[in-house]
Formats: C-alpha cells, structure tokens, sequence
C-alpha cells in the first residue's frame, strides 16, 4: 500500500502560547513554498494536525513520494517525518494493515509502537501494540524484540483517524526559517560563507546574501559561483535576494592612499559598513560570516575586534570553532561544496599585500582610514548595487 500522507514532526522544546502557533503556521507555509516550488499545487496540501504537520498527497503526489521526502529533508524546523498510510480508527482496519505492512522486508524481529492521542478512541496503546503485534507473529513468524527491533509498527491514533508507517526520516532540526527574522549574510563564493549561511538559515533566520566582487579587475566568476550557490541553498530558503557590489573603486583608493599591510583589514572595514547599512534598509538584525577562528590573516582575534569596530550591529560568526575538515563535510553535505572548489578571481586576494597584518591595532588602522572619504566610498558602493532575486 502506497502511503497517502506524511507526517511531519517538529522539536516543542520552548515552544509555547503565541511562539508555537507562529512556529506551526511558518513551518506550514514553508513546507508549502518547498513543495510548490518542484511540482503542481494539486500534488500536496499541508494541513496542521494536534501538534504535528500533516502533508496529504494526491495520486500524482503518491507517485512523486521520492521527490517530495528529498525536498522535505531540507526544510528547516522538521526533526523527523514519516511517510504513513491513513485509515479509519477500526481495530480490524488498523490490524489487517499492520500485517500487510510487516509482511514485506527482509527483517526478523519487529515491534509495534502504538500512540493514541484520541482518547475517543476505545482500545489503549498497550493493548494495540499486543493484539496487533500477535496478528503479525501470527501471519509473518516473526519474533519480538523490544529493546532492539530490525522494523517498527508505529501507529498514531489521532483526529479520528489512524496513521501506521515502519519508517522514520530525519530532519534538518533547528527552527523554520522566518521565525528569527532577517540577517545580511557576506557570501564569497568559498567554502565557509554557504556553510554559515546555512547554519542561521536553519536557525530560522532568512538571510538576504551581499556579495563583493572586484570587476572588471576580475572576472565574474565569482558572481556566477554566488548565483549558483544561492540557488543551492534555496533548498532551505525558497525565496533569496543578492546584492551585488562592487569593491574595486574602494580597493583601488586603499591600494594608492593606505599602508599595505592594513589593506585586507580596511577591505574587511568596507565590506561589513556597506553590509551594515543595506542591513539598515531591509530591517536586518545582524551580519553573517564564514570567519573561523585563526584560519586566516583576517580572522585573529584581534583582527577580528578591529574589522567589528567599524560597524554597531552584531557579526555573528556560526563558523568560529569549527575546522576547514568539518566545514568541508558540511559544504559537501548541503551540496555547496562543488560550486565553491570551481576556480575564481576572488576580490581580495587580488589586491592583497604579501605580508597582512595579523595584529592589527585600531589606532594604526584608523590613523589609515583617515586618508579615506569613509562615507562617500561607502555611499557610491551602495548606490551602485545590482539587487537579484531568486524565486
Ligand atoms: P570563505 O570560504 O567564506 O570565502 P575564507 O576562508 O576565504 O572564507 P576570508 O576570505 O577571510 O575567509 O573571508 C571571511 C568571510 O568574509 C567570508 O566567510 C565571508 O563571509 C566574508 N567575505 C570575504 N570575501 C567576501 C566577498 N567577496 N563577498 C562577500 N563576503 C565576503
Ligand atoms: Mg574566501
């Protein structure tokens, strides 16, 4: 038998009153957006169902159930979903499908977990899991196990009706994404930045992306690879706005005014106030990297105190304590990897000096600044941004 729904489970942790119901009605929409995004509206419909989402599928939907658990798998807030079968709360109905279900498989011991929201319902879970477990030792030959079984029955008698499936599908976790507001995340088009995009996306923030680029000093690659990663990540954030800037009018005057080994800093300075004040306009809270601690020049703790002191809202670093390996096992995990190992002109390495302050002092690096015209740089950058959307 072809499963007809899936049930969708959410962590309840700190979920309570009015956060809740929020939580419940953005991860239904979110899963809606996903869905409609691949295939027809008519496929699917999402429903909220006693604490748990419920995605119904019609016949084309039941021959895409492939399709659909690959989309679900990255929508942000789910921490485990189950393709399951409805039928009515009958003990006759629910035993005869268990035994069908437990029928196919290649496992030798199984138990029945059964859960009864609806007390309505006349027969308790422990003498569910008792009468429909013997049906199938009786039909299968299979044996018990508790503690450990090979396959599980589970069945959820809830809203009048009840859902049996012997499988569970991991989530992505975290919180669905547009509960913890906007963020500006600075994507590069290496492997760190889609890496800490992803990790506050799954934490339910929408990141709008800024990204830096240095043509015609370079080429566009880099905004190519940015394109393609967004269009990655859209997997877990449907709906994705690029700013495109261009840094090399800001680069060219630090190259001729400034002491070269600040450079890198004074970029980074650029970087995060124009990332600040698009943050401004579009109401975001924070700003995004991909920094990890010490990995490179620019990423000391004291470098790292002089780059934040230019602006006043937060940088949040998702990526400060993890190393190059594991934030290359993630980049790999959500699919990013690959477009970030194709070769570019990245904007800073091209007009970096041969040896970089790793110690920077703001004193020296404001006394550098000075000869700049911050806020006229700063403006020209923003009014020349390209805004591309991504639906
Ligand atoms: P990544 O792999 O994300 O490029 P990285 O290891 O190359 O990081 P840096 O070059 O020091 O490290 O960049 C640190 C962070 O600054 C990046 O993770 C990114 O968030 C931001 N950043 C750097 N260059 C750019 C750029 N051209 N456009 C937007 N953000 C940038
Ligand atoms: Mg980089």
């Amino acid at each position: 038998m072809k499963p007809d729904v899936i049930l969708c489970h959410y962590g309840e942790i700190g979920l309570k009153g009015k956060n809740r119901s929020y939580f419940e009605k953005k991860l239904q929409e979110n899963l809606r957006k996903t869905i409609k995004r691949s295939l027809p509206d008519s496929y699917a419909s999402v429903d909220r169902l006693y604490g748990r989402l419920i995605v119904r599928l019609n016949e084309q939907g039941q021959n895409e159930i492939s399709t659909i658990i690959a989309l679900l798998k990255n929508v942000c807030g789910l921490v485990y979903f189950a393709p399951a079968v409805q039928t009515a709360q009958d003990m006759g109905v629910i035993t005869e499908l268990a035994v069908e279900m437990m029928s196919s498989g290649d496992y030798k011991t199984f138990r029945v977990t059964s859960r009864r929201t609806d007390k309505d319902f006349h027969v308790g879970s422990q003498k569910m899991n008792e009468d429909v477990g013997a049906a199938i030792i009786e039909t299968t030959g299979k044996g018990v196990n508790l503690g450990n079984p090979d396959k599980t029955c589970f069945i959820d008698v809830v809203d009048g009706k009840a859902f049996l499936y012997t499988e569970k599908i991991q989530g992505q976790g975290g919180l669905p994404v547009g509960v913890s507001g906007k963020v500006v995340s600075l994507l590069s088009g290496g492997i760190d930045s889609p890496v800490s995009s992803y990790y506050v996306m799954k934490r339910g923030a929408v990141a709008v992306f800024v990204h830096f680029h240095s043509v015609p000093y370079t080429n566009e690659a880099s905004i190519e690879k940015v394109r393609e990663m967004i269009e990655v990540l859209q997997s877990f954030q449907q709906r994705a706005i690029l700013y495109l800037i261009k840094l090399a009018p800001i680069q060219k005057v630090i190259m001729t005014d400034t002491e070269p080994k600040y450079r890198v800093i004074l970029y980074r300075r650029f970087m995060v106030r124009i990332a600040e004040a698009i943050a401004h306009k579009i109401k975001a809270k924070a700003l995004i990297t991909g920094d990890s601690l010490g990995q490179v020049a620019s990423q000391t703790l004291e470098n790292i105190s002089v780059i934040e002191e230019a602006i006043s809202i937060p940088i949040l670093r998702p990526l400060i304590g993890f190393d190059k390996l594991e934030i290359i096992d993630k980049a790999k995990e959500i699919n990013t990897y690959d477009i970030s190992i194709l070769p570019d002109q990245d904007c800073c390495s091209l007009f970096t000096p041969k040896h970089p302050a790793t110690k920077a002092r703001l004193k020296n690096v404001l006394v550098e600044e000075k000869k700049l015209n911050v806020r006229e740089l700063v403006k020209t950058a923003l009014d020349s941004a390209v805004i591309e959307t991504f639906n």
